[in-house]
């Protein structure tokens, strides 16, 4: 059996996505930029897909620029504001331990330009306190990014409350929201913010496209230069099937978020029902505020990696920490951050449901992980010492 439990990594594209975004590939591939007719059939449905997106997001079509994905949305929200801040000699920016890379990287080079970067943690349940970013706020606090859902343990953050923070001190706030658009309901204007990033993939569009929304009155700075796309903020002709895709999959997503929530829900509380009997198991990331299909365990004494090779063998599709970090032996960023010790981050496994899932894959998964876990353990020399009582059980 074949079982896609990655989707948190990235999503297959639905077949609505598909069928809006083919006639732009073939029929009508002019350059939306173009005066005669034909490109402007292109421009009309650049125009519609602005319109969609906006309308999910409940924001204005001139709020929302297209870009090649949540890392470049990410990236450009982040410098926008900083350059902004660097104007008025602010140069504070307050975000998370646990956000994605596309956000933590941005921040280390601005760093290195003389920004100061107050990194949150979250408690051990994967959750930020308000307080604590109250108490970080500063005269000089040009941004505030703190991520929507974490895309490795899938806990939500409290983005209306921060959002109301920070618009009562005035300070920008953007949200890495690319794990819970299509998801979770996201209003830009209830939730009080100012930019937001997401990306097409995690929810059944193609890879490599994005989209910024930038609240009206947000200056941004461009990233990428050249034409005059995107109201002269991210030049390159601009990905015409995938921006249809991306707007028809956001449509289809929200559409039916309530049933595919509702289907979604009993698949992932039987995982975490039955992989929580495995001995010395534990579960990452409150239950309570959290994405609908994101698992996250721990299994002492185990390597993830081995873990993943394993799954892989059984026709699983997993991930242990992110898919960005996997690769390097160093434990996840994320895990660290929820205060978990190396040796238990070590032993992780997510997996990632969708609507497209079945319980029948379900039953699978729950079959296979107790029997590989009990076997990775049979030949490591941790467990052994733990079981013999030479080092003491962490979980
Ligand atoms: C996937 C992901 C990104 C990066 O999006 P891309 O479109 O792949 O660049 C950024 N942030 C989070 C939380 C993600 O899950």
């Amino acid at each position: 059996m074949f079982v896609y439990a990655d989707n948190a990594a990235t999503t297959s594209i639905s077949k609505t996505a598909l069928d809006a975004m083919m006639p732009y590939l073939t029929d009508y591939y002019g350059n939306p930029s173009s005066l005669y007719s034909f490109g402007q059939k292109a421009a009309e449905a650049l125009q519609a897909s602005r319109e969609t997106v906006a309308k999910y997001l409940n924001a204005s079509p001139k709020e929302i620029y297209f870009t090649s994905g949540g890392s470049e949305a990410d990236n450009q929200a982040i410098v926008s504001a900083a350059r902004l801040g660097a104007r008025k000699g602010k140069k504070h920016i307050i975000s998370t331990q646990f956000e994605h890379h596309a956000v933590l990287h941005t921040l280390s080079r601005l760093e290195k330009e003389g920004f100061e970067v107050t990194l949150l943690d979250p408690h051990s349940d994967g959750v930020i306190r308000l307080e604590d970013v109250e108490k970080a706020l500063r005269e000089d606090t040009c941004l505030v990014t703190i991520m929507f859902a974490n895309n490795e343990i899938g806990t939500v953050q409290p983005i209306t409350e921060i959002g109301a923070l920070c618009r009562e001190r005035k300070v920008p706030f953007h949200t890495d929201a690319v794990q819970a658009a299509g998801h979770m309901p996201i209003d830009v204007q209830a939730m009080n913010i100012d930019m937001l990033s997401l990306s097409g993939h995690k929810f059944h569009a193609p890879k490599g496209v994005g989209v910024l929304y930038a609240r009206k009155g947000i200056v941004l700075t461009n990233i990428i230069e050249g034409g005059a796309q995107e109201r002269g903020k991210r030049a390159g002709t601009e990905n015409v099937a995938g921006i249809v895709a991306l707007a028809a999959a956001l449509k289809e997503s929200c559409d039916h978020m309530e049933e595919n929530t509702a289907k979604i829900i009993p698949m992932r509380d039987k995982l975490f029902r039955e992989l929580a009997k495995i001995p010395h198991s534990k579960i990452n990331g409150s239950l309570e505020h959290h994405v609908p299909g994101t698992v996250n365990m721990c299994f002492e004494g185990i390597e993830g990696e081995s873990l993943l090779l394993m799954l892989d063998d059984q026709g699983i599709c997993a991930s242990s920490g992110s898919a960005c970090t996997s690769g390097s032996l160093d434990p996840s960023h994320v895990l660290l951050s929820i205060g978990l010790p190396h040796e238990v981050a070590h032993g992780s496994l997510r997996l990632s449901i969708g609507e497209y899932n079945t319980m029948e894959q379900i039953d699978h998964i729950i079959e296979v992980v107790p029997k590989v876990v009990a076997y990775l353990r049979s030949i490591s020399p941790v467990w052994d010492e733990l079981e013999k009582g030479e080092r003491p059980h962490l979980i």
